[in-house]
Protein backbone atom coordinates (compact mmCIF):
# COMPACT_ATOMS: atom_id res chain seq x y z
CA UNK A 1 0.00 0.00 0.00
CA UNK A 2 2.52 2.27 0.99
CA UNK A 3 5.16 1.60 -2.54
CA UNK A 4 1.74 2.23 -4.69
CA UNK A 5 1.31 5.88 -2.37
CA UNK A 6 4.72 6.92 -3.16
CA UNK A 7 4.47 6.49 -6.55
CA UNK A 8 1.78 7.94 -7.18
CA UNK A 9 3.21 10.85 -6.10
CA UNK A 10 6.17 11.39 -7.97
CA UNK A 11 4.99 10.56 -11.37
CA UNK A 12 2.49 13.93 -10.59
CA UNK A 13 5.54 16.00 -10.11
CA UNK A 14 8.41 14.52 -13.13
CA UNK A 15 5.47 13.62 -15.31
CA UNK A 16 7.17 11.74 -18.26
CA UNK A 17 10.75 11.01 -16.75
CA UNK A 18 9.80 8.96 -14.02
CA UNK A 19 8.85 5.04 -15.16
CA UNK A 20 7.01 3.34 -12.96
CA UNK A 21 8.99 0.44 -12.90
CA UNK A 22 12.46 2.00 -11.84
CA UNK A 23 10.15 4.66 -9.28
CA UNK A 24 10.47 1.82 -6.28
CA UNK A 25 14.18 2.18 -6.00
CA UNK A 26 14.82 5.90 -6.92
CA UNK A 27 11.62 6.60 -4.87
CA UNK A 28 13.56 7.08 -1.54
CA UNK A 29 16.34 9.17 -3.04
CA UNK A 30 15.93 11.18 -6.35
CA UNK A 31 13.57 14.33 -7.68
CA UNK A 32 15.40 15.37 -10.22
CA UNK A 33 15.63 19.31 -10.72
CA UNK A 34 14.94 21.09 -14.20
CA UNK A 35 18.08 22.59 -14.77
CA UNK A 36 20.06 19.12 -13.94
CA UNK A 37 18.08 17.29 -16.44
CA UNK A 38 18.96 19.99 -19.08
CA UNK A 39 22.33 19.75 -18.85
CA UNK A 40 22.38 15.69 -18.74
CA UNK A 41 20.34 16.21 -22.30
CA UNK A 42 23.64 18.61 -23.71
CA UNK A 43 25.62 16.11 -22.30
CA UNK A 44 24.27 12.71 -24.28
CA UNK A 45 24.13 14.53 -27.23
CA UNK A 46 27.45 15.25 -27.20
CA UNK A 47 28.59 11.93 -26.34
CA UNK A 48 26.56 10.50 -29.31
CA UNK A 49 27.99 12.81 -31.39
CA UNK A 50 31.57 11.98 -30.26
CA UNK A 51 30.70 8.00 -30.68
CA UNK A 52 29.18 8.70 -34.52
CA UNK A 53 32.22 10.69 -35.59
CA UNK A 54 34.84 7.69 -34.04
CA UNK A 55 32.32 5.07 -35.88
CA UNK A 56 32.50 6.73 -39.51
CA UNK A 57 36.28 7.25 -39.26
CA UNK A 58 36.59 3.71 -37.66
CA UNK A 59 34.35 2.78 -40.74
CA UNK A 60 36.59 4.60 -43.15
CA UNK A 61 39.67 2.76 -41.98
CA UNK A 62 38.29 -0.90 -41.99
CA UNK A 63 36.76 0.28 -45.58
CA UNK A 64 40.37 1.79 -47.12
CA UNK A 65 42.88 -1.01 -45.61
CA UNK A 66 40.63 -4.01 -46.13
CA UNK A 67 38.32 -3.92 -48.44
CA UNK A 68 39.85 -1.19 -51.32
CA UNK A 69 43.08 -3.49 -51.14
CA UNK A 70 41.35 -6.39 -52.34
CA UNK A 71 39.10 -4.36 -54.96
CA UNK A 72 42.36 -2.75 -56.21
CA UNK A 73 44.09 -6.55 -56.14
CA UNK A 74 41.27 -7.93 -57.67
CA UNK A 75 41.43 -4.71 -60.54
CA UNK A 76 44.67 -5.44 -60.85
CA UNK A 77 44.31 -8.63 -62.23
CA UNK A 78 41.63 -8.30 -64.37
CA UNK A 79 43.14 -5.04 -65.97
CA UNK A 80 46.55 -4.83 -65.30
CA UNK A 81 47.11 -1.64 -67.42
CA UNK A 82 43.90 0.41 -65.48
CA UNK A 83 45.87 -0.52 -62.36
CA UNK A 84 48.84 0.76 -63.02
CA UNK A 85 47.51 4.27 -64.24
CA UNK A 86 44.53 4.66 -62.15
CA UNK A 87 45.06 3.08 -58.69
CA UNK A 88 48.05 3.76 -56.48
CA UNK A 89 47.80 0.72 -54.47
CA UNK A 90 48.07 0.83 -50.88
CA UNK A 91 51.50 -1.36 -49.51
CA UNK A 92 48.64 -4.11 -48.32
CA UNK A 93 47.55 -4.22 -51.20
CA UNK A 94 50.56 -4.15 -53.22
CA UNK A 95 51.16 -7.39 -51.11
CA UNK A 96 48.62 -9.31 -52.16
CA UNK A 97 48.89 -8.72 -55.60
CA UNK A 98 52.18 -9.88 -55.24
CA UNK A 99 51.23 -13.19 -53.39
CA UNK A 100 48.20 -13.70 -55.98
CA UNK A 101 50.47 -13.64 -58.44
CA UNK A 102 53.41 -15.33 -56.94
CA UNK A 103 51.50 -18.42 -55.66
CA UNK A 104 50.49 -20.09 -59.21
CA UNK A 105 53.88 -19.42 -60.67
CA UNK A 106 55.24 -21.62 -57.22
CA UNK A 107 52.87 -24.17 -58.32
CA UNK A 108 53.64 -24.71 -61.59
CA UNK A 109 57.03 -24.88 -60.85
CA UNK A 110 56.83 -27.55 -57.66
CA UNK A 111 56.18 -30.73 -59.46
CA UNK A 112 58.16 -31.22 -62.63
CA UNK A 113 61.92 -30.78 -61.39
CA UNK A 114 61.89 -29.99 -58.17
CA UNK A 115 65.54 -29.69 -57.73
CA UNK A 116 67.13 -29.56 -61.42
CA UNK A 117 67.50 -33.01 -62.55
CA UNK A 118 71.32 -34.35 -62.64
CA UNK A 119 71.82 -35.83 -66.57
CA UNK A 120 72.39 -38.42 -67.88
CA UNK A 121 68.89 -39.51 -66.33
CA UNK A 122 67.31 -42.90 -65.92
CA UNK A 123 63.81 -43.23 -66.26
CA UNK A 124 62.17 -46.82 -66.02
CA UNK A 125 58.92 -46.29 -67.52
CA UNK A 126 55.72 -48.69 -67.55
CA UNK A 127 53.02 -48.40 -70.26
CA UNK A 128 49.38 -47.51 -68.91
CA UNK A 129 46.23 -47.15 -70.77
CA UNK A 130 45.57 -44.20 -73.08
CA UNK A 131 49.47 -43.76 -73.12
CA UNK A 132 51.21 -43.58 -76.50
CA UNK A 133 55.17 -43.53 -76.92
CA UNK A 134 54.89 -39.70 -77.86
CA UNK A 135 52.93 -38.43 -74.92
CA UNK A 136 55.10 -40.86 -72.78
CA UNK A 137 57.98 -39.01 -74.21
CA UNK A 138 56.20 -35.54 -73.72
CA UNK A 139 55.24 -35.74 -70.46
CA UNK A 140 59.57 -36.60 -69.74
CA UNK A 141 59.70 -32.93 -70.85
CA UNK A 142 61.20 -34.08 -74.56
CA UNK A 143 60.79 -31.42 -76.87
CA UNK A 144 57.91 -32.29 -79.26
CA UNK A 145 59.89 -32.39 -82.54
CA UNK A 146 62.84 -34.97 -80.95
CA UNK A 147 59.86 -37.18 -79.29
CA UNK A 148 58.39 -37.52 -83.09
CA UNK A 149 61.80 -38.02 -84.40
CA UNK A 150 62.26 -40.78 -81.92
CA UNK A 151 59.15 -41.86 -82.27
CA UNK A 152 59.84 -41.91 -86.61
CA UNK A 153 63.07 -43.70 -86.03
CA UNK A 154 61.37 -46.22 -84.44
CA UNK A 155 59.01 -47.09 -86.93
CA UNK A 156 62.10 -49.03 -88.96
CA UNK A 157 61.80 -51.62 -86.40
CA UNK A 158 58.55 -52.06 -84.77
CA UNK A 159 54.96 -50.63 -84.99
CA UNK A 160 54.80 -47.57 -81.95
CA UNK A 161 51.40 -48.51 -81.81
CA UNK A 162 51.53 -52.15 -80.94
CA UNK A 163 52.74 -51.05 -77.19
CA UNK A 164 50.81 -52.97 -74.89
CA UNK A 165 49.77 -51.70 -71.43
CA UNK A 166 52.16 -53.01 -68.76
CA UNK A 167 55.25 -52.74 -70.92
CA UNK A 168 58.50 -51.52 -69.85
CA UNK A 169 60.58 -48.90 -71.57
CA UNK A 170 63.53 -47.94 -70.03
CA UNK A 171 64.63 -44.27 -71.30
CA UNK A 172 67.94 -42.39 -70.46
CA UNK A 173 67.77 -38.90 -70.71
CA UNK A 174 70.61 -36.03 -71.11
CA UNK A 175 70.49 -32.56 -70.88
CA UNK A 176 69.46 -30.65 -74.05
CA UNK A 177 72.39 -28.84 -75.86
CA UNK A 178 69.87 -26.23 -77.20
CA UNK A 179 67.57 -26.08 -75.15
CA UNK A 180 67.84 -25.24 -71.61
CA UNK A 181 65.11 -26.05 -69.60
CA UNK A 182 64.12 -29.29 -72.16
CA UNK A 183 65.31 -32.79 -71.57
CA UNK A 184 66.37 -34.68 -74.75
CA UNK A 185 66.75 -38.69 -75.13
CA UNK A 186 70.04 -40.11 -75.14
CA UNK A 187 68.73 -43.69 -75.03
CA UNK A 188 65.45 -46.01 -75.10
CA UNK A 189 65.21 -49.74 -75.11
CA UNK A 190 62.02 -51.10 -75.59
CA UNK A 191 61.63 -55.09 -74.54
CA UNK A 192 59.20 -56.90 -76.88
CA UNK A 193 56.70 -59.83 -76.27
CA UNK A 194 58.76 -62.08 -78.26
CA UNK A 195 61.63 -61.12 -76.60
CA UNK A 196 63.44 -59.13 -78.96
CA UNK A 197 64.82 -55.54 -77.53
CA UNK A 198 64.66 -52.84 -79.48
CA UNK A 199 67.22 -50.23 -78.62
CA UNK A 200 67.45 -46.40 -79.72
CA UNK A 201 70.52 -44.19 -78.70
CA UNK A 202 71.25 -40.75 -79.76
CA UNK A 203 73.99 -39.51 -82.17
CA UNK A 204 73.15 -35.96 -82.32
CA UNK A 205 70.47 -33.67 -82.60
CA UNK A 206 68.12 -35.34 -84.63
CA UNK A 207 69.69 -38.03 -85.49
CA UNK A 208 69.54 -41.86 -83.73
CA UNK A 209 70.95 -44.73 -83.83
CA UNK A 210 68.61 -48.19 -84.08
CA UNK A 211 69.34 -52.02 -83.38
CA UNK A 212 67.27 -54.86 -82.54
CA UNK A 213 68.35 -57.54 -80.52
CA UNK A 214 66.76 -60.86 -80.09
CA UNK A 215 67.34 -61.98 -77.06
CA UNK A 216 69.25 -65.80 -77.05
CA UNK A 217 66.69 -68.22 -76.58
CA UNK A 218 67.46 -71.82 -75.67
CA UNK A 219 64.93 -74.96 -76.55
CA UNK A 220 63.67 -76.19 -73.01
CA UNK A 221 61.42 -78.89 -72.06
CA UNK A 222 57.94 -78.06 -70.79
CA UNK A 223 55.30 -80.31 -69.26
CA UNK A 224 51.97 -78.01 -69.89
CA UNK A 225 49.04 -79.13 -67.05
CA UNK A 226 45.63 -78.07 -67.88
CA UNK A 227 42.34 -78.49 -65.85
CA UNK A 228 39.16 -77.94 -67.15
CA UNK A 229 36.75 -75.51 -65.49
CA UNK A 230 34.82 -73.49 -68.88
CA UNK A 231 36.60 -75.00 -71.84
CA UNK A 232 39.15 -77.61 -73.04
CA UNK A 233 40.95 -74.62 -75.01
CA UNK A 234 40.62 -72.27 -72.24
CA UNK A 235 42.69 -74.72 -69.74
CA UNK A 236 45.17 -75.28 -72.62
CA UNK A 237 45.82 -71.31 -72.85
CA UNK A 238 46.17 -71.05 -69.31
CA UNK A 239 48.53 -73.95 -69.26
CA UNK A 240 50.90 -72.39 -71.99
CA UNK A 241 49.94 -74.55 -74.81
CA UNK A 242 49.84 -72.37 -78.02
CA UNK A 243 46.38 -72.30 -80.06
CA UNK A 244 48.37 -73.92 -83.02
CA UNK A 245 49.18 -76.46 -81.04
CA UNK A 246 46.34 -76.89 -79.31
CA UNK A 247 44.62 -77.22 -83.21
CA UNK A 248 47.08 -79.95 -83.94
CA UNK A 249 46.36 -82.02 -81.28
CA UNK A 250 42.59 -81.83 -81.19
CA UNK A 251 42.86 -82.85 -84.79
CA UNK A 252 45.03 -85.93 -83.60
CA UNK A 253 42.25 -87.08 -80.92
CA UNK A 254 39.49 -86.51 -83.20
CA UNK A 255 39.11 -89.98 -84.13
CA UNK A 256 38.69 -90.93 -80.97
CA UNK A 257 36.74 -88.73 -78.70
CA UNK A 258 33.47 -86.75 -78.91
CA UNK A 259 34.20 -83.13 -78.07
CA UNK A 260 31.08 -82.42 -77.47
CA UNK A 261 29.60 -84.90 -75.00
CA UNK A 262 33.02 -86.36 -73.53
CA UNK A 263 35.04 -82.87 -72.05
CA UNK A 264 33.87 -82.18 -68.98
CA UNK A 265 34.65 -80.01 -66.29
CA UNK A 266 37.53 -81.32 -63.92
CA UNK A 267 38.95 -83.24 -66.64
CA UNK A 268 43.07 -82.68 -67.32
CA UNK A 269 45.10 -81.93 -70.94
CA UNK A 270 48.71 -82.97 -70.38
CA UNK A 271 51.23 -81.88 -73.10
CA UNK A 272 55.13 -82.11 -73.43
CA UNK A 273 56.63 -80.04 -75.73
CA UNK A 274 59.76 -77.82 -75.66
CA UNK A 275 59.01 -74.27 -75.46
CA UNK A 276 61.79 -70.94 -76.12
CA UNK A 277 63.19 -70.25 -72.41
CA UNK A 278 65.81 -66.61 -71.92
CA UNK A 279 68.85 -67.03 -70.11
CA UNK A 280 66.48 -65.17 -67.69
CA UNK A 281 64.15 -67.82 -67.13
CA UNK A 282 61.42 -65.72 -69.50
CA UNK A 283 59.38 -67.61 -71.66
CA UNK A 284 58.60 -66.81 -75.40
CA UNK A 285 54.81 -66.55 -75.80
CA UNK A 286 53.35 -68.82 -77.72
CA UNK A 287 56.22 -70.73 -79.90
CA UNK A 288 56.11 -74.53 -78.70
CA UNK A 289 58.20 -77.25 -80.78
CA UNK A 290 58.71 -80.87 -80.80
CA UNK A 291 55.24 -81.08 -79.37
CA UNK A 292 55.82 -85.48 -79.06
CA UNK A 293 53.21 -86.39 -76.13
CA UNK A 294 49.53 -85.08 -75.37
CA UNK A 295 46.87 -86.87 -72.86
CA UNK A 296 43.79 -86.17 -72.15
CA UNK A 297 42.14 -87.94 -69.04
CA UNK A 298 38.73 -87.43 -69.49
CA UNK A 299 35.97 -88.56 -66.74
CA UNK A 300 39.14 -90.57 -64.88
CA UNK A 301 40.33 -92.08 -68.60
CA UNK A 302 43.64 -91.22 -69.71
CA UNK A 303 43.95 -91.20 -73.60
CA UNK A 304 47.54 -90.87 -74.24
CA UNK A 305 49.24 -89.86 -77.83
CA UNK A 306 53.27 -90.11 -78.55
CA UNK A 307 54.42 -88.25 -81.58
CA UNK A 308 57.00 -90.68 -83.40
CA UNK A 309 59.31 -90.18 -86.49
CA UNK A 310 61.82 -91.69 -88.39
CA UNK A 311 64.36 -91.77 -91.33
CA UNK A 312 61.50 -93.79 -93.43
CA UNK A 313 59.59 -90.28 -93.70
CA UNK A 314 57.04 -91.77 -90.93
CA UNK A 315 55.70 -89.07 -89.08
CA UNK A 316 52.53 -88.88 -87.21
CA UNK A 317 50.86 -89.67 -83.56
CA UNK A 318 50.60 -93.06 -82.17
CA UNK A 319 48.54 -94.67 -79.25
CA UNK A 320 50.92 -96.63 -76.97
CA UNK A 321 50.27 -99.80 -78.72
CA UNK A 322 51.64 -98.77 -81.54
CA UNK A 323 48.48 -97.97 -83.77
CA UNK A 324 47.98 -94.98 -85.48
CA UNK A 325 45.68 -92.08 -84.16
CA UNK A 326 44.18 -92.07 -87.54
CA UNK A 327 40.82 -93.79 -88.27
CA UNK A 328 39.29 -94.56 -91.17
CA UNK A 329 36.16 -92.38 -89.28
CA UNK A 330 36.48 -89.57 -87.52
CA UNK A 331 34.55 -89.27 -83.88
CA UNK A 332 33.84 -85.37 -83.74
CA UNK A 333 33.20 -84.87 -88.17
CA UNK A 334 33.93 -81.01 -87.57
CA UNK A 335 36.63 -78.75 -85.83
CA UNK A 336 36.00 -78.95 -82.65
CA UNK A 337 36.86 -75.45 -81.42
CA UNK A 338 33.86 -74.21 -83.18
CA UNK A 339 31.71 -76.49 -80.96
CA UNK A 340 29.16 -75.16 -78.44
CA UNK A 341 30.01 -76.70 -74.97
CA UNK A 342 27.68 -79.33 -73.80
CA UNK A 343 27.17 -78.37 -70.87
CA UNK A 344 25.21 -75.11 -70.18
CA UNK A 345 23.72 -75.37 -73.33
CA UNK A 346 20.28 -74.59 -73.21
CA UNK A 347 18.64 -74.00 -76.34
CA UNK A 348 19.39 -77.58 -77.82
CA UNK A 349 19.66 -80.57 -76.15
CA UNK A 350 23.31 -82.06 -77.06
CA UNK A 351 21.88 -85.70 -77.52
CA UNK A 352 24.06 -88.71 -77.69
CA UNK A 353 22.93 -91.95 -79.09
CA UNK A 354 20.05 -93.69 -78.20
CA UNK A 355 17.12 -96.10 -79.78
CA UNK A 356 15.05 -92.66 -80.22
CA UNK A 357 17.89 -90.76 -81.63
CA UNK A 358 20.04 -93.13 -83.42
CA UNK A 359 22.29 -90.64 -84.01
CA UNK A 360 24.93 -87.96 -82.09
CA UNK A 361 24.24 -84.18 -81.83
CA UNK A 362 27.24 -81.27 -82.21
CA UNK A 363 26.25 -77.82 -81.42
CA UNK A 364 27.72 -75.50 -83.53
CA UNK A 365 26.92 -72.09 -84.91
CA UNK A 366 25.02 -71.80 -88.02
CA UNK A 367 27.99 -71.76 -91.02
CA UNK A 368 30.11 -74.22 -88.95
CA UNK A 369 32.23 -76.43 -91.86
CA UNK A 370 31.00 -79.72 -91.53
CA UNK A 371 34.26 -82.92 -92.32
CA UNK A 372 33.95 -85.91 -94.21
CA UNK A 373 34.22 -88.39 -91.34
CA UNK A 374 36.25 -90.11 -93.77
CA UNK A 375 37.36 -91.20 -97.47
CA UNK A 376 34.62 -92.19 -99.24
CA UNK A 377 31.77 -91.28 -101.83
CA UNK A 378 28.76 -88.98 -101.76
CA UNK A 379 25.75 -91.19 -102.29
CA UNK A 380 23.06 -88.73 -101.42
CA UNK A 381 22.55 -85.42 -101.50
CA UNK A 382 19.48 -83.21 -101.31
CA UNK A 383 16.39 -82.74 -98.63
CA UNK A 384 15.49 -85.93 -96.52
CA UNK A 385 12.01 -85.05 -94.25
CA UNK A 386 12.89 -84.49 -90.98
CA UNK A 387 16.71 -84.66 -91.56
CA UNK A 388 16.31 -81.26 -93.99
CA UNK A 389 18.97 -80.58 -96.20
CA UNK A 390 21.43 -83.90 -95.88
CA UNK A 391 24.36 -85.72 -96.92
CA UNK A 392 25.78 -89.82 -97.42
CA UNK A 393 29.16 -90.89 -97.79
CA UNK A 394 29.74 -94.67 -98.02
CA UNK A 395 33.35 -95.21 -96.93
CA UNK A 396 33.49 -98.74 -97.57
CA UNK A 397 31.71 -102.17 -97.91
CA UNK A 398 30.35 -101.69 -94.09
CA UNK A 399 30.21 -98.39 -93.10
CA UNK A 400 28.01 -94.99 -94.06
CA UNK A 401 27.74 -91.52 -92.38
CA UNK A 402 25.32 -88.61 -92.78
CA UNK A 403 24.99 -85.25 -91.71
CA UNK A 404 21.40 -83.72 -91.29
CA UNK A 405 20.21 -80.53 -90.64
CA UNK A 406 22.55 -78.57 -93.19
CA UNK A 407 22.53 -75.27 -94.09
CA UNK A 408 24.42 -74.85 -97.27
CA UNK A 409 26.74 -77.52 -99.05
CA UNK A 410 30.09 -77.31 -100.12
CA UNK A 411 29.62 -76.73 -104.19
CA UNK A 412 32.37 -79.30 -104.88
CA UNK A 413 30.18 -81.85 -102.99
CA UNK A 414 27.42 -83.46 -105.56
CA UNK A 415 25.91 -86.93 -105.96
CA UNK A 416 28.71 -89.05 -106.51
CA UNK A 417 32.01 -87.30 -105.85
CA UNK A 418 34.86 -88.65 -103.89
CA UNK A 419 35.76 -86.92 -100.61
CA UNK A 420 38.96 -87.16 -98.35
CA UNK A 421 38.73 -87.55 -94.49
CA UNK A 422 38.76 -83.88 -93.02
CA UNK A 423 37.20 -82.90 -96.26
CA UNK A 424 34.94 -79.85 -95.79
CA UNK A 425 31.36 -81.20 -97.10
CA UNK A 426 28.65 -78.34 -95.93
CA UNK A 427 27.89 -75.73 -93.11
CA UNK A 428 25.73 -76.12 -89.78
CA UNK A 429 22.20 -75.27 -90.04
CA UNK A 430 18.88 -75.70 -88.67
CA UNK A 431 16.97 -77.06 -91.39
CA UNK A 432 14.53 -79.86 -91.34
CA UNK A 433 13.14 -81.14 -87.98
CA UNK A 434 15.54 -78.84 -85.58
CA UNK A 435 15.11 -76.54 -82.63
CA UNK A 436 18.81 -75.14 -83.03
CA UNK A 437 21.86 -75.06 -85.37
CA UNK A 438 23.23 -78.18 -85.14
CA UNK A 439 25.07 -81.38 -86.74
CA UNK A 440 22.83 -84.40 -86.79
CA UNK A 441 25.66 -86.82 -87.13
CA UNK A 442 25.37 -90.85 -88.03
CA UNK A 443 27.36 -93.78 -88.66
CA UNK A 444 25.77 -96.54 -90.45
CA UNK A 445 26.49 -100.12 -90.40
CA UNK A 446 25.42 -101.60 -93.42
CA UNK A 447 22.75 -99.68 -93.91
CA UNK A 448 21.22 -99.52 -90.20
CA UNK A 449 22.56 -96.66 -87.46
CA UNK A 450 24.98 -97.65 -84.90
CA UNK A 451 26.29 -95.70 -82.03
CA UNK A 452 29.44 -94.28 -83.22
CA UNK A 453 31.09 -94.34 -79.75
CA UNK A 454 30.98 -97.83 -79.11
CA UNK A 455 32.39 -98.34 -82.58
CA UNK A 456 36.21 -99.72 -83.36
CA UNK A 457 36.96 -98.16 -86.70
CA UNK A 458 40.50 -99.24 -87.77
CA UNK A 459 43.75 -97.43 -87.66
CA UNK A 460 45.28 -96.64 -90.77
CA UNK A 461 48.77 -97.71 -90.12
CA UNK A 462 50.01 -99.92 -87.08
CA UNK A 463 53.84 -100.01 -86.06
CA UNK A 464 55.93 -103.83 -86.17
CA UNK A 465 59.15 -105.09 -86.17
CA UNK A 466 62.36 -102.79 -85.82
CA UNK A 467 60.47 -99.54 -86.02
CA UNK A 468 58.11 -100.80 -83.23
CA UNK A 469 61.01 -101.47 -80.96
CA UNK A 470 62.39 -97.49 -82.26
CA UNK A 471 58.95 -96.39 -80.98
CA UNK A 472 58.81 -98.25 -77.70
CA UNK A 473 62.58 -96.70 -76.79
CA UNK A 474 61.60 -93.26 -77.79
CA UNK A 475 57.80 -93.60 -75.56
CA UNK A 476 60.11 -94.70 -72.86
CA UNK A 477 62.31 -91.86 -73.12
CA UNK A 478 59.18 -89.36 -72.87
CA UNK A 479 57.73 -91.15 -70.14
CA UNK A 480 61.06 -90.43 -67.98
CA UNK A 481 61.48 -86.81 -68.94
CA UNK A 482 57.83 -86.69 -68.07
CA UNK A 483 58.47 -87.57 -64.75
CA UNK A 484 61.02 -85.02 -63.98
CA UNK A 485 59.34 -82.19 -64.99
CA UNK A 486 57.03 -80.14 -62.78
CA UNK A 487 53.41 -79.16 -64.15
CA UNK A 488 53.75 -75.71 -66.12
CA UNK A 489 57.21 -74.97 -64.34
CA UNK A 490 59.52 -73.13 -66.95
CA UNK A 491 63.20 -74.65 -66.54
CA UNK A 492 66.07 -71.78 -66.86
CA UNK A 493 68.61 -73.14 -69.50
CA UNK A 494 71.82 -74.41 -68.43
CA UNK A 495 74.31 -71.40 -67.56
CA UNK A 496 75.67 -69.46 -70.37
CA UNK A 497 79.07 -70.01 -70.44
CA UNK A 498 78.37 -74.27 -70.49
CA UNK A 499 76.19 -74.15 -73.69
CA UNK A 500 78.70 -71.80 -75.19
CA UNK A 501 81.37 -74.62 -73.84
CA UNK A 502 79.36 -77.47 -75.21
CA UNK A 503 78.71 -76.30 -78.69
CA UNK A 504 81.27 -73.98 -80.08
CA UNK A 505 81.37 -76.01 -83.17
CA UNK A 506 77.71 -77.00 -83.38
CA UNK A 507 76.19 -73.12 -83.58
CA UNK A 508 77.34 -72.97 -86.81
CA UNK A 509 74.42 -75.18 -87.92
CA UNK A 510 71.81 -74.16 -85.62
ZN1 LIG B 1 20.03 -85.34 -83.79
Amino acid sequence: MVTKASTLHYSSRTHRLVVPQYGAPRAASSAIPAKRLSKLRVNWFIIGSVCGIAMSFFMNVVFTSLILPHYRSFRALEHPELATLRDVPTRLAQQKIAKVQAKPIIEAKAPPPPPPPSYPLKVALKVSSGDTLLTMLLKQNVPSQEAHQVVNTLKKEFNPGMLRVGQRISLTLDKHERLNDRAAVKELAIRLPSLTTVELARLKEGTFSLAAERVKMVDTPYRAVGKVRSSLYQAAADAGIPSATMAELVRAFSYDIDFQREIHPGDTIEVLMNRKVAESGEAAMGGASNVRYAALTLHGKKHEIYHFADSSGLSGWFDARGNSVKKSLLKTPMNAARISSGYGMRRHPVLGYSKMHRGVDFAARTGTPILAAGDGVVTYRGWKGGYGNYVQVKHNATYQTAYGHISRFHPSVKNGSRVKQGQVIAYVGSTGMSTGPHLHFEVLQAGRQVNPTAQKFNTSQALAGAQMQRFKARMASMRSELAKLQPNQITKPAAPQQVAMASPSKSGTQ
